[in-house]
């Protein structure tokens, strides 16, 4: 049936467009870069959070809140951090409007000029290590574990709905700690947490690793990231982790008394996904019909639709279908059951594959006749008959193999395009034919990084962490070097 979606194999960024925008997810906004996100989409990026509160929470963290804004001097104070962060900061200057003496509306009333500039905040290490400083003053204030859920302001110049935003939502983690291992530790711990819910709830394989230095994070000594692979063999970062040593601790005097009573700089962490999430998970299921959503992140995870005529046939389903949409409820399935007489059943058909409902129950005369629904799954479009007393189970393990199914589809996607390259004509024919991954030989220098980025547009995505050591020479310098490296075009 017509969506009039783009297909992905004939523009795959102008499918990616339309299809957040059809399926009602996110649209642009009158602010250049920033999007509204419309309640289908929030309802399945509220599921998102829900589920990464709870890991955070297992694992020991707690959520808190710090201010929006960040006093231009605090972000001085690293000097990595505001090299990195400055050229995208939006500044408030004034705190005042008044009318415009021509009359033509209202204008920034210069005498209301702020004595500091205050930035919006663009990530929060530094307005929160100035708080730590007050926190901690003994090993026994350690470690501090915690979490803000947030909006932050990037002035990204290339934006796209979700994937890149000028505003965005995300949550922000920021530990300390009294020593380098537990920070380590952390920071691995919190990549893992990634991990684990990109592949497990969105269904999304991820690969794990650390990045080079000109793509680490402005402050970070190390930054760990789960990067994945979308069905255009553009790569994304998901989720980044950083360790950053001690040079918040340093740039805000964060000290404490250790056990020996002697003085140390707190050691910490800081770790975060946001709203590009939804990209993910859009680009990597989702088809020319629209949305494929993991049954267990689908807002609605089962929409039942009548066809009737007349109202004495549908109260006669309604009262078939009452008591399965109770007993899904009881079972903590979310179903919708669409008895709408505004639309009919083919427009309502089209509007649930669209949305990427995973299990879509359709109950006519003959079902009611036969004590049947025809029963039919997003993922592969396949369509089935059930007897109504077993259309619970055949729910419950549709849910579950979808999960499954379209992980495993995700997956075999990435293994396919992952290309192990040993001289750059084939590294630029991989790229230039075939996309993914390239794994390639890299002599660990920024220069040579530089370069290939030039010629390419490839960057190195991550340095895996369980790639084995293996002596080669660089793909581009035929320098020597240790250990292979995954490169892509990224988003
Ligand atoms: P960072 O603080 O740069 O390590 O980024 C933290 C998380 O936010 C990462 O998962 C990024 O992928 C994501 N992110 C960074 N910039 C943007 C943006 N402009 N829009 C949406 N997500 C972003």
């Amino acid at each position: 049936m017509g969506k009039n979606l783009t297909k992905r194999s004939e523009d795959y960024s102008k499918w990616y467009n339309e299809l957040v925008i059809k399926a009602d997810l996110a649209e642009n906004s009158g602010v250049r870069g920033c999007m509204v996100i419309k309640p289908y989409g929030y309802a399945i990026w509220e599921k998102m959070q829900a589920e990464l509160d709870r890991m955070f929470k297992e694992t020991g963290h707690q959520n808190a809140y710090f201010p929006l804004f960040i006093p231009k001097s605090y972000l001085s104070r690293e000097a990595d951090h505001v090299e990195g962060f400055a050229k995208e900061c939006a500044v408030v200057t004034h705190y005042r409007l008044k009318n415009a003496e021509d009359g033509s509306g209202v204008v920034v009333d210069p005498e209301a000029k702020l004595e500091e500039e205050l930035i919006v905040r663009p990530t929060s290490e530094t307005i929160i290590w100035d708080t730590y400083r007050k926190w901690i003053q003994s090993y026994r204030d350690l470690p501090i574990l915690v979490n803000q859920w947030a909006n932050v302001v990037r002035w990204e110049m290339r934006t796209r709905l979700f994937l890149r935003t000028a505003e965005f939502l995300w949550q922000e983690g920021h530990t300390a700690h009294a020593t380098r291992e537990e920070a380590v530790a952390e920071a691995v711990q919190m990549m893992e947490v990634y991990a684990d819910f990109a592949e497990n709830f969105m269904g999304v394989p991820v690969i794990k690793g650390t990045k080079s230095e000109s793509e680490r994070f402005a402050g970070a000594e190390e930054t760990y990231c789960i990067e994945a692979l979308m069905q255009d063999g553009k790569a994304l970062q998901a989720g980044t982790s950083h360790f950053l040593g001690q040079n918040f601790a340093k740039a805000f005097d964060v000290k404490f008394a250790n056990k020996e009573g002697k003085q140390d700089l707190v050691w910490a962490t800081s770790w975060g996904v946001s709203t590009r999430l939804m990209g993910a998970l859009v680009m990597t299921h989702s088809d020319d019909n629209g949305l494929i959503l993991p049954p267990k992140l689908a807002p609605i995870q089962v929409v039942i639709v009548p066809i009737y005529k007349g109202e004495e046939e549908l109260n006669a389903i309604s009262e078939r279908v009452d008591p399965l949409v109770k007993e899904l409820r009881s079972k903590g399935i979310s179903v919708k059951f669409d008895n709408r007489d505004t639309h009919k059943p083919g427009w309502k058909f089209n509007e649930y594959e669209l949305k990427g409902v995973p299990v879509r129950l359709a109950i006519g005369r003959r079902d009611m006749e036969n004590g049947t629904y025809e029963v039919a799954r997003r993922d592969t479009l396949e369509k089935e008959t059930i007897k109504g007393d077993e259309v619970v189970s055949r729910i419950e393990y549709l849910l579950e193999d979808m999960q499954q199914h379209i992980y495993k589809k995700a997956f075999d996607y990435r293994e396919a395009h992952i290309t192990t390259v040993d001289s750059f004509d084939e590294f630029k024919e991989v790229l230039e034919n075939k996309g993914g991954f390239v794994s390639a030989h890299w002599d660990g220098t920024p220069e040579t990084e530089e370069t290939i980025k030039e010629l390419t547009k490839a960057t190195i995505r991550c340095i895996p962490l369980d790639a084995k050591e293996e002596e080669g020479k660089c793909v581009y310098s035929g320098k020597p070097s240790m250990q292979r490296v995954l490169f892509a075009k990224a988003y």
